[in-house]
């Protein structure tokens, strides 16, 4: 599961070539993106460059004389497009993962202005007329859809509003865009600890103590940031569980209380400008749900399947919980991981690390390019001695019946200054015939040390698969893409509540038992994983779905609650309450705010919703397979060619039709859900 570690997604992309080329025309093989670009001042020329060449652009496209044509208008905005996408992915690149603090720094503030830069062109109002004036009758249907739904995201974004409305919007959104970083920011610079005694860490294991040691004074200082979890899922004692929650759920709070309500404020205030009852209804018009109601019944249908397996699942919870504690009553949010592990153990006699002294990280890189290329029908080829940002990278071609086809960057080891993030750049966009595209993981699997291979959590191990996931859509779309900005994320034109959809799905393979024996072995035997301890963690991994399920539905709620009016007077801690109220089965812990210190009010603002979203959907094209067999070549060639390939080029709510022969429902994930009271 991806829910514990702070979600991310593929955001954005780019453009190398500032020359528009035909089609079929020869080149030599793409350099490397961090070719040249070794030291800060070659960095901000190269962020120049391609500003400027984006500015070029769209001034060849404004002097145009004559009828408006696709080569004379789309291209040239497509290739500005490119332009600012490659700026914005090449800083964000720097941002997250630079070789010092201060070029660091740099990247940031490249990612301003190139953001800047792409705000200015969805609003360029000469740029706006020219492309609606562009003849399409006879163009194909990638271009026409890709013209019409660019047009549409400029109209989102207030292009063709009064000049007077259109300044407002823009001071609008750069008021927005302060207040969505300075509630980060609160968040990242909150580093709150608490104070234990080593008692009271009973049921964490060996090596958390270990590298926990005891201060001067007898005591252990533990990290909310990075202890939360551990002590929620190991700590026998409640008391340290709550304690810890508390101090983690307090980050951000005071500070964002007014931050948040400013941000919800300016959002309001911007859908409103622009016709929308809401923030919420404004924001999904570009959405496959379309609006602000269709979320309120996915969740309420969601609900409906989730409450009563959910329902099933509290008892047994409660159970071991009065094991600790006769008088329990109820099942707070502080005890959920840990009981959950509690009932994992003793009903599948599986703790959550079992899986761990099977995955070395070299093994599970290899098995993550050998069922790669099964499954996608590509070829992943490592380059030697490549032009990277730090010597750890890993550069791997992709090859399609020999011939290249992307490049896949792995930035795979935590390090100091990297970001303690899980999360898939797009550093290029893809564009046939001009331009291969290029996307980079930046995950932090753990290191080898003396005595210890680098061994994966279960966690670790879906994400890589999750993240990888991401990047193959992103290469897979890009390698044909007709329009560079037809990439899946967050500015192309693929509707962004299907973006987590593709990576969600190979997020499951990994633990499939058909492929988990293929590549599982115990780290110092060499023994393969014995088929028991395959079937009891598959049991395992099957409880508390519901459970999650439905506290994950207050926080859908809660997103989307918060930016259904206006703000006025609004008390975040009673919006969650209530939510949490209406959908989980959990009791809150007293003096919380978790709101503060919750990304995902910032950057995913009323759309929480699209991971269970694309759940729903993964569940329903994983039914479409043989899970026995998931590497034969049908249906993975057809979901390929379906689901991953077009890219933004159509809605997806057509790319599902397509794959499933209707539109996705409720079965598979109901059965999901169950499974752990279903015979096997
Ligand atoms: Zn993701």
């Amino acid at each position: 599961m991806i829910r514990q570690v702070r979600r991310t997604s593929i955001l954005l992309s780019i453009g190398l070539f500032s020359g528009i080329s035909t089609a079929t025309q020869q080149r030599p093989i793409q350099a490397p993106i961090w070719a040249g670009h070794l030291n800060i001042a070659e960095f901000v020329k190269t962020e120049d460059a391609k500003l400027a060449s984006a500015e070029a652009a769209i001034a060849a496209l404004s002097k145009v004389q004559g009828p408006r044509t696709v080569d004379n208008t789309v291209e040239p905005f497509d290739e500005a497009f490119m332009e600012i996408d490659d700026a914005v992915g090449l800083a964000k690149l720097v941002r997250e993962a630079g070789p010092d603090s201060a070029f660091r720094d740099q990247g940031n503030e490249y990612v301003s202005r190139a953001e800047s830069a792409r705000q200015g062109l969805l609003l360029n109002r000469v740029v706006y007329n020219a492309l609606t004036a562009v003849d399409l009758s006879k163009a194909d249907a990638a271009t026409k859809y890709y013209v019409d739904r660019r047009l549409q995201m400029s109209k989102w974004a207030g292009v063709n509003r009064s000049a007077a409305e259109r300044s407002r919007l823009k001071a609008l959104r750069d008021e927005l865009s302060k207040s969505q970083t300075s509630f980060i920011h609160n968040i990242d610079e909150d580093h709150r600890k608490l104070v234990v005694k080593p008692a009271e860490l009973d049921g964490l294991p060996a090596d958390f103590l270990e590298s926990h040691k005891p201060d001067p004074d007898g005591m252990i200082v533990l990290a909310a940031e990075t202890d939360l979890y551990p002590v929620l899922k190991f700590a026998i004692s409640e008391d340290v569980r709550r304690r810890m929650l508390q101090t983690a759920y307090n980050i951000g709070y005071p500070k964002n209380r007014d931050v948040a309500l400013q941000m919800l404020g300016l959002r309001f205030e911007i859908a409103q400008l622009l016709g929308y009852s809401s923030w919420a209804d404004y924001d999904a018009a570009s959405k496959m749900t379309r609006n602000a109601k269709a979320i309120e019944n996915f969740i309420a249908e969601l609900d409906k399947v989730e409450r009563p397996v959910a329902e099933r699942e509290f008892p047994l919870l409660l159970e071991e919980k009065r094991k600790f504690n006769r008088a329990a009553n109820n099942v707070s949010v502080h005890d959920l991981a840990f009981l959950i592990e509690q009932v994992r153990r003793q009903k599948y006699g599986v703790d959550s690390s079992a899986l761990r002294a099977y995955l070395p990280v070299p093994a599970v890189m290899q098995a993550l390019r050998d069922i790669s290329s099964k499954f996608f029908q590509v070829e992943f080829r490592k380059e030697e001695n490549p032009s990277v940002w730090h010597p750890s990278v890993e550069t791997w071609d992709v090859l399609d019946q020999g011939s290249m086809i992307g490049r896949i960057y792995l930035d795979l080891y935590a390090r100091p200054g990297k970001a303690n993030a899980w999360e898939t750049l797009p550093l290029r966009d893809g564009k046939l015939g001009q331009q291969l595209p290029e996307a980079v993981l930046i995950v932090n699997l753990p290191n080898a040390t003396a005595g210890d291979p680098g061994l994966m959590e279960q966690e670790e191990l879906d994400g890589l698969f999750h993240e990888f996931g991401h990047a193959v859509h992103k290469i897979l779309s890009g390698s044909r893409a007709r329009w560079a900005g037809e990439h899946p994320g967050m500015t192309g034109t693929l509707e962004f509540d299907f973006v987590e959809a593709p990576s969600q799905f190979f997020e499951q393979f990994p633990e499939l038992p058909s492929l988990l024996t293929m590549f599982a072995r115990q780290y110092k035997t060499n023994e393969p994983i014995p088929s028991d301890l395959v079937n009891r963690l598959r049991g395992a991994a099957a409880f508390g779905r519901a459970m999650l399920g439905t506290s994950s539905n207050s926080l859908s709620a809660l997103s989307l609650e918060s930016h259904e009016r206006k703000p006025v007077g609004m008390d975040l801690d009673s919006v969650l309450n209530r939510e949490n109220q209406r959908f989980s089965l959990l009791k809150m812990a007293p003096d919380t705010h978790f709101w503060a210190s919750w990304f995902h009010l910032a950057d995913y603002s009323s759309n929480y919703y699209l991971y269970d979203w694309d759940a729903v959907i993964v569940q329903d094209f994983l039914a479409q397979f043989d899970l026995s067999r998931p590497l034969v070549l049908e249906p993975s060639l057809r979901y390929r060619k379906a689901v991953l390939e077009p890219g933004g080029s159509m809605s997806a709510n057509d790319l599902v039709r397509n794959f499933l022969g209707r539109p996705q429902n409720f079965d598979a994930f109901k059965k999901w859900l169950e499974e752990e009271f279903t015979e096997r």
